[in-house]
């Protein structure tokens, strides 16, 4: 499969690449790649479901990380069949080309009964308008089934605790996580007020908490 070598199963993230990518700067220099932090649960025990978590980045010249991610589930899905709860944490919220790509994705998953909760540090807007507009097509999308925020620091020692090999480091934004959340949560909410629509699919995930 393409992009699989940017797919790493069972495996956790190091420390010092989550410290760096994941940081909830407005300006993140140098964060040139998207991680994405996944944990694939089956919702039933002793059901032919199977767990799938991991990470992946993006191929810079290639695949967005969504992109390689979803054909990752759609493979996982396939050949263990069951209900999942999906979670992902995310380097960056996804781009206008991967918005347009999770949407049809995203409604599938619905009809399978399948839950996904995206949590994103930064939010991505190279090219704005697309970008936002993209931001706003997934919310017209959220639901019971899929929910997307920013996230907050009970998420980052969620990733500290379970998907990055962190032996117990303490991040060295660990302390500004909290008021650097709510100022992506504020420009998110900024971009998705515009959006016709928000009102019928509901506030975005952890908008005032
Ligand atoms: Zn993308």
């Amino acid at each position: 499969m393409a992009g699989d070598e940017n797919v790493r199963v069972s495996e956790k993230l190091d420390f010092n690449t989550f410290e760096f990518e994941f940081e909830n700067l407005h300006y993140a220099e140098g964060r040139g790649r998207t991680y994405v932090i996944f944990d694939v649960k089956p919702q039933s025990e002793g059901g032919r479901g199977k767990r799938l978590w991991g990470y992946v980045r993006n191929n810079p010249l290639d695949d967005h990380a969504e992109v390689i991610l979803m054909s990752k589930i759609n493979d996982h899905l396939e050949t263990h069949q069951g209900n999942y709860t999906m979670t992902w944490y995310m380097s960056w919220s996804p781009c206008g080309n991967c918005s347009s790509e999770l949407v049809p994705w995203l409604k599938n998953l619905e009809e399978q009964q399948h839950t996904l909760t995206m949590h994103f540090s930064r939010i991505y807007d190279k090219d704005r308008a697309v970008d936002h507009r993209g931001l706003c097509d997934l919310q017209r999308v959220v639901s019971n089934y899929f929910q997307m925020g920013v996230m907050r620091k009970k998420e980052v020692k969620k990733c500290l605790a379970e998907y990055v090999e962190a032996s117990g480091r303490t991040l060295r934004w660990l302390r500004t996580t909290t008021s650097n959340a709510g100022r992506r949560r504020r420009k998110l909410y900024s971009i998705l007020v515009r959006c016709a629509g928000m009102r019928e699919s509901g506030m975005p995930l952890h908008l005032f908490t």
